[in-house]
Order: structure tokens, then sequence, then C-alpha cells
């Protein structure tokens, strides 16, 4: 794949935000006079199909955060929104998924909702 400066800029967006990111969030913070929401779409597309970012899928928006050494997920809190990461633990279900179903497993999503200690404590 091509670094174009448009691709550096978004993965290095990604990278400072430490939480993850909708489309329209990178845009906001990007330049418009480079590129197009589409672009932003296009381009987090590639990157999740090279496995460099992981996506999830949250409250009717799709989020995207780097796809580091240690993959990872997160839990989001209900009342406050906050977004907690969480190391996952799914890589041996899923060689069992695949072994049992010959299931050849592209990539998995999961996200956890609840409430975070001080919104239970409202
Ligand atoms: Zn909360
Ligand atoms: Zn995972």
């Amino acid at each position: 794949m091509r670094m174009t400066s448009q691709r550096k800029q978004i993965l290095n967006l990604l990278k400072l935000a430490k939480r993850p990111l909708s489309a329209e969030m990178i845009y906001e913070q990007l330049p418009h006079d480079a590129l197009n929401l589409s672009t932003v779409y296009r381009t987090l597309d590639l990157f999740f199909k090279e496995k460099m970012v992981a996506k999830s899928f949250m409250q009717q928006t799709t989020y995207y955060y780097l796809n580091e050494e240690k993959h990872h997920h997160y839990m989001i809190c209900l009342g406050c929104q906050k977004m907690i990461e969480i190391a996952c633990h799914l890589d041996d279900m899923e060689k069992d998924l695949a072994d049992k179903h010959h299931f050849d497993i592209k990539y998995h999503d999961m996200t956890v909702y609840g409430y975070c200690q001080a919104c239970q404590n409202k």
C-alpha cells in the first residue's frame, strides 16, 4: 500500500487519539481542502483490509482504532460514553471456532456496554 500524506495524517490522528474515532471525527480534524469525507471512508476501509485498524460499531456509528500488536477492544459506558480499553482474549476461541466449523475467520468485533463506577454511583 502506498503511504500518501493523507493516509499518514489519518493514521497519525488515530495514533494520537488513544480512543476510537469515527470517520466524521477524523474528517473534522483534517484540513478540508486536502480531502473529503468519502476519501476518509475509503482510506479507513483500506487500512481495515490491511489489518492496520480495527473497528467497532457503537451507537449507530463505526469507530476505528489502531490495530496494534496487542489487539484490543473497548468497554463503553452508557452513561458518560467513556471508552475503556480492554485486552482481547478471543484468539483461542477463534482458533477453536475455525477448527470446529472449518470457518476461515477474517476478523471479529466485540464491544462491552455498561456503566462505569462513577455513573453507577450517580
Ligand atoms: Zn460513565
Ligand atoms: Zn479481539
